[in-house]
């Protein structure tokens, strides 16, 4: 083992030059170097109470990975993530590790946390340049599983399945596997080959991965049943975009930020080879101040807009990574905060502004943030002629509509046994932000992680 760096900030990883990178999609961060990895590794107390352990989702044993980059063993660091994780390289790109298992770090006490989500993207990145991709085929076990959507939770819940030998079948509504992965997060933040890559990792171990099949449409629930499926989990996402309501949200030049995102990154509308239909914009607003805003903020502006996110609180109450509001920053991404869209503003039937009005912080709401309240005669108009609607997004209801048995609530989310993530009808399972609305990506993983072991369980019986 090196010896132990007492040092009480992170190695920094390199990034791309924010003037250079807001003209280009290509990756922000760069990566470690191997001797940066070691290094950052050697920061790692190797706690015997093991607590960043109990800040991942998916239960990652992050102390004994790290003592394997500590010494160099980078291929034994692989091992020991892929027992847990079936998704490193992109768990390491975009976890919100800072409230997961970087949270949970005692080197946060007095400095900042070990670099865990670094650590585990080198691993990952390394493990993919160097060794031979596995060909592990686990014996048939004779069962057969149906997963719906080819999101994080629902290829997690495929890959744990086959590795005990189910033959898992996941229908996949778009052309392309991924889910958010592939048609919302952008190729600066994830490269979509890594996901690609991934994604192969797990048909290898023999998930057959059928894709442009709606599940709901093309066939239903009870007719993959009916196929021999005796399970069916459901990890469909919530793509459904949510609208504010307000007056000019018909205009030509409104459009959500899914819908956006997916024509930047499924569509390809960043490739001068690929003629996209996109709404590019000269002045772009984008409405809100989560992930997904900063999100399309960032593609606004490298497909050469000039671009002003709109939210209703203080920076202090963004959902949004805090990286990555400082990225949009350092981008150049303008913000207007405190403030909120009360009507959009056309001539004929296009967007020409924004009308808003000042807010001031209340006492805190349900959420535990400070309530937002407009401050009476203080509005003004910003110009645009696009603008970006980031709001949150709620589960599709053509899953529920579609399958007797299942229940949801009232914000369409389906309801499941939190301990084995089954539905009110039996061995339909779901996970994911189709249970939860818009969460995160690792969540969505132990949730696929979590309700595997359940069907596990109900197909083939308790194992020692
Ligand atoms: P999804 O990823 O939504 O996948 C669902 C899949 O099901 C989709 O492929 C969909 O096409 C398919 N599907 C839907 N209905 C059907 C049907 N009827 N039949 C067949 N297939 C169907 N999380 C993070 O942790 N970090 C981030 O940095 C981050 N950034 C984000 C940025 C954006 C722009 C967005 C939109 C989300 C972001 N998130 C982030 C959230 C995260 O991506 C989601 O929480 C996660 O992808 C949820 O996984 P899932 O498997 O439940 O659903
Ligand atoms: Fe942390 Fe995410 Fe890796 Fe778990 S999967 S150790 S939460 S970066
Ligand atoms: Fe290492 Fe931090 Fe985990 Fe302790 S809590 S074992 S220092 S990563």
């Amino acid at each position: 083992m090196s010896e132990r760096n007492l040092s009480a900030v992170k190695v920094e990883m390199p990034v791309q030059d924010p003037q250079v990178r807001a003209q280009n999609f290509e990756e922000v961060a760069l990566g470690y170097t191997p001797e940066m990895a070691r290094e950052e590794a050697a920061r790692c107390l190797q706690c015997r109470h093991r607590p960043c352990v109990s800040g991942c989702p998916v239960g990652v044993r992050i102390p004994d990975f790290i003592a394997r980059v500590a010494e160099g063993d980078f291929a034994g660091a692989y091992r020991v993530i892929r027992e847990n994780n079936a998704l490193p390289a992109v768990c390491g790109r975009v976890c919100p590790q800072e409230s997961q298992c970087e949270s949970k770090c005692v080197r946060g006490i007095k400095g900042e946390p070990v670099a865990i989500g670094r650590l585990e993207r080198f691993v990952a990145d390394w493990a993919r340049e160097h060794l031979p991709a596995e060909e592990v085929r686990p014996e048939p076990n004779g069962h057969k599983v149906a997963v719906v959507g080819a999101g994080p939770s629902g290829l997690t819940c495929a890959g744990e399945l086959a590795k005990l030998g189910y033959a898992v079948t996941v229908f996949e509504a778009l052309h392309t596997p991924g889910g958010v992965l592939s048609y919302g997060i952008p190729e600066f933040r994830l490269p979509k080959y890594i996901v690609h890559k991934e994604v192969e990792g797990l048909e290898r171990l023999g998930v057959h991965i059928l894709t442009d099949t709606v599940i709901g449409r093309t066939e239903s629930v009870d007719e993959l049943m009916a196929q021999g499926f005796e399970a069916v989990f459901i990890g469909s996402g919530a793509g459904l975009p949510r609208f504010m309501g307000i007056d000019g949200e018909e205009l030509g030049g409104v459009v959500s930020a899914n819908e956006y995102l997916t024509r930047v990154n499924l569509m390809k509308a960043y490739k001068d080879e690929y003629d996209t239909p996109i709404r590019r914009g000269k002045k772009v607003i984008v409405v809100g101040g989560g992930n997904v805003a900063m999100d399309a903020a960032r593609c606004a502006k490298r497909l050469g807009a000039e671009v002003t996110v709109v939210y209703r609180r203080s920076e202090e109450e963004m959902p949004a990574r805090r990286e990555e509001i400082h990225h949009a920053k350092e981008e150049g991404v303008a913000f207007r905060l405190l403030c909120n869209p009360v009507k959009i503003e056309g001539a004929g039937s296009l967007v020409t502004g924004v009308t808003c009005i000042e807010m001031q912080l209340g006492e805190p709401d349900a959420s535990g943030r400070r309530r937002p309240e407009p401050v009476a005669g203080s509005e003004f108009t910003l110009e645009a002629d696009t603008v970006i609607m980031a709001l949150g997004t709620s589960p599709n209801p053509l899953l529920h509509r579609t399958t007797p048995g299942l229940s949801t609530d009232r914000h369409g989310c389906i309801i499941v046994d939190e301990a084995t993530m089954e539905t009110a009808r039996e061995k339909v399972y779901a996970g994911g932000d189709a249970v939860t609305g818009a969460a995160t990506v690792i969540l969505a993983m132990g949730a696929g992680k979590k309700a595997a072991a359940a069907i596990d369980a109900a197909l083939s019986g308790p194992r020692d």
